[in-house]
């Protein structure tokens, strides 16, 4: 069954209860969101009470909570020296609140190494990675290393970087990857050339590592190191190739999740995204129906 679903958000009065309403008014049978800002640390309580109570709801509805992912915060970056004790602990914090909310995967952004060099960036992450795993022993919390579209100085640029690091983790079952299609393409992958994309991620870090795969569409050309998502079907990567990726069969049972813009920055895109993918059909007018049904 095709696992799909978008960023939503997470409320401090509602949490994991209030992200799983907001899935399921766009039609989603799983969901990402981020436990608070995603550009600050400020972070609110795990509630117990919410989460089981999601939790129950999900198992009647089928919901595999196991496919639920969590997206740690962007101030996170591990490459850099001077970030590197707060982002060990903060990434700490923020796996035990995946632990809280019975969730198994965390996306991570690999980090920017802000002139330090690449080698040097990929040896912190891998330091880092580690001590964290070696803070929260027994958990078995996933960290899935996002593939990035090389802006500016990312890390994870390329499928290389991101075996490189995956080689250095000591604690293998807790790592894997996080595959971003508008990253992918705008990073110089031809994505309608999945097939061969895929056979070169299996043979460098094998297709069991990938967890989740986040759906967007890209505002530039492949290899441009942009990193701007358009809707799916409505930049240049396209419908055709977005659908063959969603619906490939070696992906069939990772969850896809859309992080689209919002149109004309205020009305949630997902729910007709998802439409368009389940009826694989695609709609020229999506904003227009958008527009339409929300004013
Ligand atoms: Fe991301
Ligand atoms: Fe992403
Ligand atoms: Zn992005």
């Amino acid at each position: 069954m095709l696992l799909i679903g978008s960023h939503v958000g997470f409320k401090k009065d509602s949490q994991l209860l209030g992200s799983l309403e907001e899935a399921l008014s766009y039609g989603e049978n799983t969901f990402m969101f981020y436990t608070g800002a995603p550009q600050n640390t400020a972070r609110s309580k795990i509630d117990e009470e919410l989460t089981l109570k999601a939790l129950d709801q999900m198992k009647e509805l089928k919901i595999d909570s196991s496919k639920v992912i969590v997206h740690a915060p962007y101030i996170i970056n591990l490459c850099n020296e001077k970030n590197f004790d707060f982002s060990v602990s903060f990434l700490t914090e923020e796996v035990k609140r995946v632990e809280q909310l019975h969730l198994k995967y965390l996306v991570l952004h690999p980090g920017s190494h802000v002139g330090i060099g690449v080698e040097k960036g990929i040896e912190n992450i891998k330091k880092g990675i580690n001590q964290v795993f070696e803070n929260t022993k027994d958990s078995n919390v996933v960290i899935l290393l996002e593939t990035m579209a090389g802006k500016g100085s990312e890390i994870g640029r390329n499928l290389e970087e991101i075996k490189t690091i995956i080689d250095g983790i000591n604690n293998k079952k807790r790592i894997g990857v996080c595959l971003d299609t508008c990253h992918l393409h705008d990073a110089g992958y031809h994505l309608n050339h999945f097939d061969e994309f895929l056979d070169k991620f299996d043979s460098l870090i094998g297709l069991d590592k990938i967890g989740c795969i986040h759906v967007n569409d890209s505002k530039n050309e492949c290899n441009s190191h942009k990193d701007r998502h358009e809707n799916i079907g409505f930049g240049t990567i396209g419908f055709d190739t977005l659908m063959n990726i969603i619906y490939h069969k070696k992906l069939k049972d990772i969850p896809k999740i859309l992080e689209t813009p919002y149109i004309e920055k205020k009305y949630p895109p997902y729910k007709y995204e998802i439409e368009m993918i389940k009826e694989k059909n695609f709609y020229e007018n999506l904003s227009d129906i958008i527009k339409e049904t929300m004013e």
